[in-house]
């Protein structure tokens, strides 16, 4: 089964057309939405993993949305942290919504599950010895 993230733009006009509906049920997609910023009348934003599907199915559900007029990027952007530099404060598990920075009660060291990641930036800005960066 194949995976993909993307990153989904509305224009205005097309903020409140029920795209992920229709991934899930013409093109029997699993969806899981990581970011949603969608405002009626104003341009939306979501981030998206399209899972469970073929890669070529999951190539048809984004054909399907770019012919929307939905403009469709990879999620290119990665987070990256230097361990050795980390003092495992625990400052940016705080910041952290999806739980991909967490620290192991047993050892008391952070730790990063990539595949959790939303890529959101939070993190960076809480980290006080910035020790994680974003990566294009
Ligand atoms: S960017 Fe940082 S805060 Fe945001 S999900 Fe990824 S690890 Fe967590
Ligand atoms: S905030 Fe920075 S130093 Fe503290 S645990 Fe997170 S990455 Fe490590």
């Amino acid at each position: 089964m194949a995976k993909k993230r993307v990153v989904l733009t509305f224009p205005p006009e097309l903020a409140e057309v029920p795209i992920t509906y229709h991934l899930v049920k013409d093109y029997d997609l699993s969806l899981n939405i990581l970011k949603a910023k969608i405002v009626p009348g104003e341009e939306g934003k979501l981030v998206l993993e399209l899972a469970n599907g073929s890669e070529e199915q999951i190539l048809a559900g984004i054909e399907f949305i770019k012919k929307q007029g939905v403009l469709v990027e990879p999620l290119s952007k990665e987070i990256t942290l230097n361990e050795e530099e980390c003092i495992h404060c625990g400052a940016c598990t705080a910041v952290c919504k999806p739980g991909a920075l967490s620290i192991d009660p047993v050892t008391a060291q952070l730790g990063f599950d990539r595949e959790q990641c939303i890529v959101c930036e939070l993190c960076v800005k809480a980290c006080p010895v910035r020790v994680i960066k974003v990566t294009f």
